[in-house]
Protein backbone atom coordinates (compact mmCIF):
# COMPACT_ATOMS: atom_id res chain seq x y z
CA UNK A 1 0.00 0.00 0.00
CA UNK A 2 1.56 3.15 -1.14
CA UNK A 3 2.44 5.74 1.89
CA UNK A 4 1.46 9.28 0.70
CA UNK A 5 1.46 11.24 3.94
CA UNK A 6 5.00 12.29 3.85
CA UNK A 7 3.59 15.48 1.78
CA UNK A 8 1.24 16.17 4.26
CA UNK A 9 3.20 15.44 7.48
CA UNK A 10 4.48 18.94 8.31
CA UNK A 11 0.60 20.20 7.90
CA UNK A 12 -0.59 16.82 10.22
CA UNK A 13 1.79 17.72 12.49
CA UNK A 14 0.63 21.65 13.33
CA UNK A 15 -2.42 20.82 15.69
CA UNK A 16 0.57 18.66 17.31
CA UNK A 17 3.15 21.09 17.81
CA UNK A 18 0.63 23.85 18.97
CA UNK A 19 -0.91 20.90 21.70
CA UNK A 20 3.54 20.17 22.48
CA UNK A 21 3.54 24.25 22.72
CA UNK A 22 0.63 24.48 25.11
CA UNK A 23 1.78 21.45 26.82
CA UNK A 24 4.97 22.51 27.74
CA UNK A 25 3.84 26.26 28.31
CA UNK A 26 1.07 24.43 31.18
CA UNK A 27 3.84 22.15 32.64
CA UNK A 28 6.49 25.34 32.77
CA UNK A 29 3.92 27.79 34.03
CA UNK A 30 3.15 25.34 36.66
CA UNK A 31 6.27 24.64 37.79
CA UNK A 32 7.37 28.63 37.54
CA UNK A 33 4.60 28.90 40.33
CA UNK A 34 6.03 26.11 42.36
CA UNK A 35 9.34 27.04 42.31
CA UNK A 36 8.54 30.84 43.17
CA UNK A 37 5.74 29.86 45.78
CA UNK A 38 8.82 27.96 47.24
CA UNK A 39 11.39 30.50 46.69
CA UNK A 40 9.02 32.95 48.59
CA UNK A 41 8.20 30.20 51.53
CA UNK A 42 12.59 29.89 51.71
CA UNK A 43 12.37 34.06 51.73
CA UNK A 44 9.98 34.31 54.57
CA UNK A 45 11.60 31.11 56.47
CA UNK A 46 14.79 32.86 56.21
CA UNK A 47 13.68 36.29 57.14
CA UNK A 48 11.98 34.55 59.80
CA UNK A 49 14.98 32.79 61.51
CA UNK A 50 17.46 35.08 60.70
CA UNK A 51 15.11 38.29 63.14
CA UNK A 52 14.25 35.70 65.86
CA UNK A 53 18.35 35.45 65.51
CA UNK A 54 18.54 39.05 65.75
CA UNK A 55 15.85 39.60 68.63
CA UNK A 56 17.66 37.13 70.61
CA UNK A 57 21.17 38.58 69.90
CA UNK A 58 19.76 41.53 71.25
CA UNK A 59 17.92 40.67 74.52
CA UNK A 60 21.10 38.49 75.03
CA UNK A 61 23.24 41.98 74.95
CA UNK A 62 20.45 43.18 76.86
CA UNK A 63 20.94 40.86 80.24
CA UNK A 64 24.84 40.90 80.16
CA UNK A 65 24.84 44.74 80.25
CA UNK A 66 22.12 44.77 83.25
CA UNK A 67 24.35 41.97 84.79
CA UNK A 68 26.99 44.69 84.46
CA UNK A 69 25.76 47.51 85.69
CA UNK A 70 23.34 46.27 88.29
CA UNK A 71 25.57 47.02 91.44
CA UNK A 72 25.07 50.63 90.00
CA UNK A 73 21.23 50.37 90.28
CA UNK A 74 20.18 51.81 93.25
CA UNK A 75 18.10 54.83 93.21
CA UNK A 76 15.12 54.49 90.29
CA UNK A 77 16.55 56.86 87.05
CA UNK A 78 19.79 57.25 88.71
CA UNK A 79 23.46 56.25 87.56
CA UNK A 80 26.98 57.43 89.05
CA UNK A 81 30.49 57.51 88.58
CA UNK A 82 30.29 53.38 89.89
CA UNK A 83 28.43 52.99 86.40
CA UNK A 84 31.11 54.56 84.68
CA UNK A 85 33.34 52.10 86.43
CA UNK A 86 31.50 49.01 85.55
CA UNK A 87 31.16 50.15 82.10
CA UNK A 88 33.87 52.47 80.94
CA UNK A 89 32.08 53.76 78.08
CA UNK A 90 29.00 54.79 79.20
CA UNK A 91 28.34 58.25 79.12
CA UNK A 92 26.31 59.72 81.64
CA UNK A 93 24.47 63.07 80.67
CA UNK A 94 25.04 64.84 84.21
CA UNK A 95 28.71 64.14 83.69
CA UNK A 96 29.30 62.91 80.38
CA UNK A 97 31.72 60.34 78.78
CA UNK A 98 34.43 60.21 81.79
CA UNK A 99 37.69 58.69 80.09
CA UNK A 100 38.77 57.66 76.47
CA UNK A 101 37.44 55.37 74.11
CA UNK A 102 38.72 51.91 74.87
CA UNK A 103 38.62 48.31 72.86
CA UNK A 104 35.61 47.19 72.50
CA UNK A 105 36.57 43.99 74.79
CA UNK A 106 36.38 46.54 77.72
CA UNK A 107 32.38 46.33 77.59
CA UNK A 108 32.84 43.03 78.69
CA UNK A 109 30.52 41.82 75.63
CA UNK A 110 33.32 38.98 74.95
CA UNK A 111 30.67 36.23 74.86
CA UNK A 112 29.03 38.37 71.90
CA UNK A 113 31.83 37.69 69.84
CA UNK A 114 29.11 37.77 66.90
CA UNK A 115 28.30 41.41 67.67
CA UNK A 116 31.53 42.49 65.66
CA UNK A 117 30.43 44.62 62.42
CA UNK A 118 27.04 45.22 64.50
CA UNK A 119 25.85 48.59 65.05
CA UNK A 120 24.65 49.47 68.48
CA UNK A 121 22.89 52.02 70.08
CA UNK A 122 22.40 51.59 73.90
CA UNK A 123 20.67 53.68 76.06
CA UNK A 124 19.68 54.16 80.20
CA UNK A 125 15.77 55.32 80.32
CA UNK A 126 14.50 56.82 83.72
CA UNK A 127 10.95 55.57 84.43
CA UNK A 128 9.95 58.66 83.20
CA UNK A 129 11.25 57.87 79.42
CA UNK A 130 14.32 60.27 79.60
CA UNK A 131 17.59 58.93 78.98
CA UNK A 132 19.97 58.98 81.73
CA UNK A 133 23.20 57.59 80.05
CA UNK A 134 23.82 56.24 76.63
CA UNK A 135 26.62 54.00 75.11
CA UNK A 136 27.21 52.54 71.52
CA UNK A 137 29.40 50.08 70.02
CA UNK A 138 31.53 50.21 68.24
CA UNK A 139 32.53 53.01 70.62
CA UNK A 140 33.40 54.71 67.20
CA UNK A 141 28.79 54.77 66.08
CA UNK A 142 28.69 58.13 66.08
CA UNK A 143 25.67 57.64 64.95
CA UNK A 144 24.12 57.32 68.14
CA UNK A 145 25.00 61.12 69.04
CA UNK A 146 22.99 62.48 66.38
CA UNK A 147 19.64 64.51 67.72
CA UNK A 148 16.73 62.73 65.85
CA UNK A 149 18.23 59.71 66.12
CA UNK A 150 16.12 57.81 68.59
CA UNK A 151 13.38 59.60 66.75
CA UNK A 152 13.84 58.09 63.48
CA UNK A 153 16.36 55.09 64.44
CA UNK A 154 17.97 56.10 61.22
CA UNK A 155 22.24 57.23 61.03
CA UNK A 156 22.91 59.52 58.97
CA UNK A 157 23.15 57.43 55.79
CA UNK A 158 20.18 55.86 55.89
CA UNK A 159 20.84 53.04 57.89
CA UNK A 160 17.49 51.19 59.60
CA UNK A 161 17.89 50.26 63.16
CA UNK A 162 15.62 48.01 65.15
CA UNK A 163 15.15 49.41 68.68
CA UNK A 164 13.94 47.11 71.82
CA UNK A 165 13.17 48.23 75.21
CA UNK A 166 13.82 45.73 78.50
CA UNK A 167 12.70 47.11 81.38
CA UNK A 168 15.68 47.13 84.82
CA UNK A 169 14.19 46.50 88.08
CA UNK A 170 15.59 47.65 91.41
CA UNK A 171 14.97 46.21 94.64
CA UNK A 172 12.01 48.76 95.45
CA UNK A 173 10.67 48.09 92.12
CA UNK A 174 11.44 49.32 88.50
CA UNK A 175 14.28 51.38 88.14
CA UNK A 176 13.66 52.45 84.32
CA UNK A 177 14.09 50.87 80.81
CA UNK A 178 17.10 49.69 78.90
CA UNK A 179 16.51 50.65 74.87
CA UNK A 180 18.93 48.70 72.88
CA UNK A 181 19.04 49.76 69.02
CA UNK A 182 20.51 47.67 66.65
CA UNK A 183 21.49 48.22 62.93
CA UNK A 184 19.56 46.49 60.43
CA UNK A 185 22.43 46.82 57.84
CA UNK A 186 23.95 43.35 57.87
CA UNK A 187 20.54 42.00 57.98
CA UNK A 188 19.44 43.81 54.65
CA UNK A 189 22.86 43.07 53.40
CA UNK A 190 22.25 39.19 53.63
CA UNK A 191 18.61 39.26 52.70
CA UNK A 192 19.47 41.35 49.50
CA UNK A 193 22.20 38.05 49.03
CA UNK A 194 19.33 35.45 49.71
CA UNK A 195 17.10 37.54 47.00
CA UNK A 196 19.83 37.29 44.43
CA UNK A 197 20.27 34.23 44.96
CA UNK A 198 16.76 33.18 44.79
CA UNK A 199 16.12 34.90 41.79
CA UNK A 200 19.04 33.86 40.12
CA UNK A 201 18.15 30.05 41.16
CA UNK A 202 14.92 30.61 40.43
CA UNK A 203 15.38 31.82 36.78
CA UNK A 204 17.92 28.78 36.00
CA UNK A 205 15.03 26.36 37.07
CA UNK A 206 12.83 28.11 35.03
CA UNK A 207 14.58 28.16 31.92
CA UNK A 208 15.55 24.24 32.56
CA UNK A 209 12.25 23.71 33.87
CA UNK A 210 11.37 25.14 29.94
CA UNK A 211 13.38 23.35 28.28
CA UNK A 212 12.51 19.91 30.45
CA UNK A 213 8.74 20.36 29.53
CA UNK A 214 9.22 21.19 26.10
CA UNK A 215 11.25 17.71 25.94
CA UNK A 216 8.51 16.26 27.90
CA UNK A 217 5.85 17.70 26.16
CA UNK A 218 6.99 15.93 22.86
CA UNK A 219 7.85 12.22 24.68
CA UNK A 220 4.16 12.44 25.55
CA UNK A 221 2.60 13.71 22.08
CA UNK A 222 4.75 10.80 20.39
CA UNK A 223 2.39 8.22 21.04
CA UNK A 224 -0.43 10.23 20.09
CA UNK A 225 1.11 11.55 17.47
CA UNK A 226 2.14 8.17 16.04
CA UNK A 227 -1.26 6.42 17.04
CA UNK A 228 -2.56 9.41 14.81
CA UNK A 229 -1.30 8.87 11.94
CA UNK A 230 -1.35 5.14 12.39
CA UNK A 231 -5.23 6.02 12.54
CA UNK A 232 -4.75 8.22 9.45
CA UNK A 233 -3.25 5.09 7.46
CA UNK A 234 -5.58 3.25 8.86
CA UNK A 235 -8.41 4.73 7.07
CA UNK A 236 -6.39 5.63 3.58
CA UNK A 237 -5.57 2.34 3.28
CA UNK A 238 -9.45 1.26 4.62
CA UNK A 239 -11.09 3.64 1.98
CA UNK A 240 -8.23 2.40 -1.00
CA UNK A 241 -8.77 -1.32 -0.37
CA UNK A 242 -12.96 -0.69 -0.37
CA UNK A 243 -12.29 1.57 -3.50
CA UNK A 244 -11.04 -1.00 -6.18
CA UNK A 245 -14.18 -3.41 -5.39
CA UNK A 246 -16.51 -0.47 -5.82
CA UNK A 247 -15.13 0.77 -9.08
CA UNK A 248 -15.34 -2.94 -10.19
CA UNK A 249 -18.70 -3.58 -9.18
CA UNK A 250 -19.71 0.03 -10.62
CA UNK A 251 -18.32 -0.20 -14.31
CA UNK A 252 -20.05 -4.05 -14.53
CA UNK A 253 -23.08 -2.60 -13.50
CA UNK A 254 -22.98 0.01 -16.07
CA UNK A 255 -22.06 -1.60 -19.07
CA UNK A 256 -24.69 -4.23 -17.96
CA UNK A 257 -26.85 -1.67 -18.12
CA UNK A 258 -25.79 0.49 -21.13
CA UNK A 259 -25.65 -2.96 -23.02
CA UNK A 260 -28.74 -3.67 -25.25
CA UNK A 261 -28.03 -6.82 -26.17
CA UNK A 262 -27.44 -8.79 -23.13
CA UNK A 263 -27.08 -12.76 -23.93
CA UNK A 264 -28.09 -14.80 -20.42
CA UNK A 265 -24.68 -15.36 -20.52
CA UNK A 266 -23.32 -12.26 -20.46
CA UNK A 267 -25.77 -11.46 -17.45
CA UNK A 268 -24.44 -14.43 -15.97
CA UNK A 269 -20.96 -13.98 -16.40
CA UNK A 270 -21.52 -9.80 -15.11
CA UNK A 271 -23.36 -11.51 -11.63
CA UNK A 272 -20.62 -14.04 -11.05
CA UNK A 273 -17.88 -10.87 -11.20
CA UNK A 274 -20.04 -9.14 -8.19
CA UNK A 275 -20.35 -11.91 -6.70
CA UNK A 276 -16.48 -12.32 -6.64
CA UNK A 277 -16.06 -8.46 -5.58
CA UNK A 278 -19.21 -8.69 -3.41
CA UNK A 279 -17.50 -11.65 -1.17
CA UNK A 280 -14.27 -9.53 -1.46
CA UNK A 281 -16.13 -6.63 -0.01
CA UNK A 282 -17.86 -8.73 2.70
CA UNK A 283 -14.61 -10.22 3.51
CA UNK A 284 -12.67 -7.06 3.93
CA UNK A 285 -15.56 -5.30 6.12
CA UNK A 286 -15.51 -8.50 8.07
CA UNK A 287 -11.99 -8.16 8.46
CA UNK A 288 -12.29 -4.24 9.07
CA UNK A 289 -14.77 -5.52 12.16
CA UNK A 290 -12.67 -7.84 13.82
CA UNK A 291 -9.43 -5.36 13.63
CA UNK A 292 -11.56 -2.66 15.60
CA UNK A 293 -12.75 -5.13 17.95
CA UNK A 294 -9.27 -6.55 18.45
CA UNK A 295 -8.07 -3.01 19.18
CA UNK A 296 -10.71 -2.09 21.73
CA UNK A 297 -10.53 -5.74 23.70
CA UNK A 298 -8.71 -5.00 26.87
CA UNK A 299 -10.07 -7.65 29.07
CA UNK A 300 -10.14 -11.18 29.17
CA UNK A 301 -13.52 -11.60 30.05
CA UNK A 302 -14.70 -14.46 27.30
CA UNK A 303 -11.01 -16.44 28.32
CA UNK A 304 -11.80 -19.60 29.18
CA UNK A 305 -9.57 -22.79 29.20
CA UNK A 306 -9.58 -24.08 25.64
CA UNK A 307 -8.34 -27.48 24.38
CA UNK A 308 -5.79 -26.82 21.35
CA UNK A 309 -5.88 -30.71 20.94
CA UNK A 310 -9.72 -30.20 19.53
CA UNK A 311 -9.51 -26.66 18.14
CA UNK A 312 -6.62 -27.69 15.82
CA UNK A 313 -8.21 -30.60 14.91
CA UNK A 314 -11.57 -28.97 13.78
CA UNK A 315 -9.35 -26.36 11.96
CA UNK A 316 -7.15 -29.63 9.99
CA UNK A 317 -11.28 -31.43 9.02
CA UNK A 318 -12.13 -27.94 7.62
CA UNK A 319 -9.11 -26.69 5.85
CA UNK A 320 -8.95 -30.58 4.59
CA UNK A 321 -10.76 -30.11 1.36
CA UNK A 322 -9.01 -27.01 0.45
CA UNK A 323 -6.16 -28.67 0.66
CA UNK A 324 -7.09 -31.67 -1.37
CA UNK A 325 -8.52 -29.42 -4.00
CA UNK A 326 -5.30 -27.16 -4.02
CA UNK A 327 -3.00 -30.91 -4.21
CA UNK A 328 -1.83 -30.46 -1.37
CA UNK A 329 -0.91 -33.03 1.76
CA UNK A 330 -1.96 -31.42 4.76
CA UNK A 331 -0.33 -33.06 8.19
CA UNK A 332 -1.14 -33.07 11.47
CA UNK A 333 1.39 -33.28 13.92
CA UNK A 334 0.89 -33.64 17.86
CA UNK A 335 4.15 -34.24 19.91
CA UNK A 336 2.42 -35.34 23.09
CA UNK A 337 -0.46 -37.59 22.46
CA UNK A 338 -1.30 -38.12 25.94
CA UNK A 339 -2.05 -35.19 27.06
CA UNK A 340 -4.47 -32.03 26.26
CA UNK A 341 -2.78 -28.63 25.83
CA UNK A 342 -5.10 -25.46 27.69
CA UNK A 343 -4.90 -22.73 27.13
CA UNK A 344 -6.69 -19.90 28.19
CA UNK A 345 -8.43 -18.06 25.10
CA UNK A 346 -11.60 -16.86 23.50
CA UNK A 347 -11.66 -19.99 21.30
CA UNK A 348 -13.32 -18.66 18.67
CA UNK A 349 -10.28 -15.83 17.89
CA UNK A 350 -7.86 -18.42 18.19
CA UNK A 351 -9.51 -20.19 15.72
CA UNK A 352 -9.72 -17.49 13.75
CA UNK A 353 -6.33 -16.66 14.38
CA UNK A 354 -4.85 -20.40 13.11
CA UNK A 355 -7.22 -20.45 10.45
CA UNK A 356 -5.10 -17.63 8.91
CA UNK A 357 -2.37 -19.01 8.77
CA UNK A 358 -3.49 -22.42 7.26
CA UNK A 359 -5.37 -20.65 5.08
CA UNK A 360 -1.59 -18.41 4.03
CA UNK A 361 -0.08 -21.44 3.85
CA UNK A 362 -2.09 -23.82 1.41
CA UNK A 363 -2.64 -20.39 -0.56
CA UNK A 364 1.25 -19.75 -0.80
CA UNK A 365 1.92 -23.40 -1.62
CA UNK A 366 2.42 -24.63 -4.72
CA UNK A 367 0.28 -27.86 -5.95
CA UNK A 368 2.34 -30.76 -4.49
CA UNK A 369 3.73 -29.27 -1.80
CA UNK A 370 3.47 -30.09 2.50
CA UNK A 371 1.13 -27.84 4.88
CA UNK A 372 2.02 -28.73 8.47
CA UNK A 373 0.48 -28.11 11.99
CA UNK A 374 1.96 -29.06 14.93
CA UNK A 375 1.44 -29.04 18.62
CA UNK A 376 3.95 -29.09 20.90
CA UNK A 377 4.07 -27.60 24.52
CA UNK A 378 6.41 -27.33 27.27
CA UNK A 379 5.79 -26.45 30.93
CA UNK A 380 4.56 -23.31 30.62
CA UNK A 381 3.98 -22.85 26.94
CA UNK A 382 1.85 -24.10 24.18
CA UNK A 383 2.96 -23.91 21.00
CA UNK A 384 1.46 -24.20 17.50
CA UNK A 385 3.39 -24.28 14.22
CA UNK A 386 2.22 -23.95 11.00
CA UNK A 387 4.92 -24.87 8.18
CA UNK A 388 4.80 -24.95 3.88
CA UNK A 389 6.64 -25.47 1.85
CA UNK A 390 5.43 -23.03 0.00
CA UNK A 391 6.89 -19.68 -2.26
CA UNK A 392 8.27 -18.19 1.05
CA UNK A 393 9.15 -14.99 1.95
CA UNK A 394 11.89 -13.01 1.97
CA UNK A 395 14.25 -11.35 4.60
CA UNK A 396 12.93 -8.21 3.99
CA UNK A 397 9.19 -8.13 3.50
CA UNK A 398 9.06 -10.26 7.11
CA UNK A 399 9.11 -7.26 9.22
CA UNK A 400 6.42 -5.93 7.31
CA UNK A 401 4.04 -8.62 6.49
CA UNK A 402 2.22 -8.55 9.64
CA UNK A 403 1.31 -4.92 9.30
CA UNK A 404 -1.85 -3.99 8.17
CA UNK A 405 -2.88 -4.30 4.33
CA UNK A 406 0.73 -5.15 4.11
CA UNK A 407 0.87 -7.77 1.08
CA UNK A 408 4.02 -8.84 -0.47
CA UNK A 409 3.31 -8.60 -4.02
CA UNK A 410 0.34 -6.54 -4.31
CA UNK A 411 -0.91 -8.09 -7.70
CA UNK A 412 -0.68 -11.72 -6.87
CA UNK A 413 -2.09 -11.30 -3.54
CA UNK A 414 -5.02 -9.16 -4.88
CA UNK A 415 -5.33 -12.03 -7.31
CA UNK A 416 -5.90 -14.76 -4.66
CA UNK A 417 -8.15 -12.34 -2.53
CA UNK A 418 -6.34 -11.09 0.74
CA UNK A 419 -6.27 -7.65 1.47
CA UNK A 420 -3.65 -7.90 3.65
CA UNK A 421 -5.14 -7.86 7.03
CA UNK A 422 -4.66 -11.61 7.71
CA UNK A 423 -1.41 -11.64 9.26
CA UNK A 424 -2.28 -8.43 11.61
CA UNK A 425 -5.84 -10.08 12.64
CA UNK A 426 -3.53 -13.00 13.53
CA UNK A 427 -0.87 -11.24 15.43
CA UNK A 428 -3.21 -8.58 17.06
CA UNK A 429 -5.30 -12.02 18.51
CA UNK A 430 -2.18 -13.73 19.66
CA UNK A 431 -0.86 -10.56 22.03
CA UNK A 432 -4.14 -10.10 23.28
CA UNK A 433 -4.23 -13.50 24.51
CA UNK A 434 -0.18 -12.89 25.93
CA UNK A 435 1.70 -14.55 22.80
CA UNK A 436 3.91 -14.39 20.68
CA UNK A 437 3.83 -15.14 16.92
CA UNK A 438 7.49 -15.16 15.14
CA UNK A 439 8.34 -16.42 11.31
CA UNK A 440 10.92 -17.99 9.83
CA UNK A 441 11.11 -18.39 5.70
CA UNK A 442 13.24 -18.64 2.99
CA UNK A 443 12.34 -17.73 -0.24
CA UNK A 444 11.43 -20.42 -2.88
CA UNK A 445 11.88 -22.85 0.21
CA UNK A 446 8.89 -22.36 2.23
CA UNK A 447 7.74 -21.12 5.44
CA UNK A 448 7.20 -21.52 9.55
CA UNK A 449 4.62 -19.35 11.71
CA UNK A 450 4.98 -20.19 15.89
CA UNK A 451 2.60 -19.21 17.78
CA UNK A 452 3.34 -19.53 21.34
CA UNK A 453 0.35 -19.07 24.24
CA UNK A 454 1.15 -19.61 27.98
CA UNK A 455 0.10 -22.62 28.93
CA UNK A 456 -3.27 -23.07 31.76
CA UNK A 457 -2.70 -27.19 32.10
CA UNK A 458 -1.31 -30.10 29.67
CA UNK A 459 -4.47 -32.99 31.25
CA UNK A 460 -4.16 -36.65 30.56
CA UNK A 461 -6.70 -37.26 27.92
CA UNK A 462 -9.83 -38.40 29.24
CA UNK A 463 -12.73 -39.01 26.08
CA UNK A 464 -11.02 -37.35 23.81
CA UNK A 465 -9.70 -39.86 20.94
CA UNK A 466 -6.97 -38.81 19.02
CA UNK A 467 -7.49 -39.83 15.50
CA UNK A 468 -5.34 -42.97 14.25
CA UNK A 469 -4.97 -41.42 10.61
CA UNK A 470 -4.93 -37.63 11.57
CA UNK A 471 -1.28 -37.41 11.06
CA UNK A 472 -1.68 -37.55 6.77
CA UNK A 473 -5.21 -36.15 5.94
CA UNK A 474 -4.91 -34.55 2.54
CA UNK A 475 -3.36 -35.75 -0.80
P1 LIG B 1 -3.52 -11.67 2.73
O1 LIG B 1 -4.89 -11.74 3.26
O2 LIG B 1 -3.35 -10.74 1.59
O3 LIG B 1 -2.91 -12.98 2.52
P2 LIG B 1 -1.93 -11.55 5.08
O4 LIG B 1 -1.81 -10.50 6.09
O5 LIG B 1 -2.50 -12.84 5.50
O6 LIG B 1 -2.71 -10.94 3.86
O7 LIG B 1 -0.51 -11.81 4.47
C1 LIG B 1 0.29 -10.72 4.09
C2 LIG B 1 1.24 -11.13 3.01
O8 LIG B 1 2.17 -12.07 3.53
C3 LIG B 1 0.57 -11.84 1.88
O9 LIG B 1 0.23 -10.92 0.87
C4 LIG B 1 1.61 -12.82 1.39
O10 LIG B 1 2.35 -12.24 0.35
C5 LIG B 1 2.51 -13.03 2.57
N1 LIG B 1 2.32 -14.36 3.18
C6 LIG B 1 1.55 -14.65 4.24
N2 LIG B 1 1.63 -15.97 4.55
C7 LIG B 1 2.49 -16.51 3.66
C8 LIG B 1 3.02 -17.82 3.45
N3 LIG B 1 2.67 -18.86 4.22
N4 LIG B 1 3.91 -17.98 2.46
C9 LIG B 1 4.28 -16.96 1.68
N5 LIG B 1 3.83 -15.69 1.83
C10 LIG B 1 2.95 -15.46 2.79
Amino acid sequence: MPNNFSQNHSSQNKPFRLSRRRLAAWYTGIMTLILMSCGFAIHRVVIHARWLNLVQEMQQLAIHLENRIEPALKQPGQLDATAQRLLPELCLNSTGCSQSLNPPESLGIKPFSNLEGKDYCIRFLDRYKRAVASLQFPVTNLACQEPQFWQTLKDSRGEQYHSQRFPLHISGGSWGTLQVARSLNDLDLYLAWIELALITMIGLGICSVGLASWWLAGLAMRPIEQSYQQMQQFTADAAHELRTPLAALQAIVQTALRSTDLTPEDAKGAFQILNRQNHRLTRLVQDLLILSQLDQQTDRQNFAPCCLNQLIQDLVDEFAALALAAQITLYFAIADKENLVQVAADSEQLYRAIANLLSNAIRYTPAQGEVTIRLNHNHSQAMIQVEDTGIGISAIEQSQIFNRFYRVDQGRSHHQGGAGLGLSITKTIIQNHRGSLSLISELGQGSQFTILLPLVSAKPLKGWKFRENSDRLSN
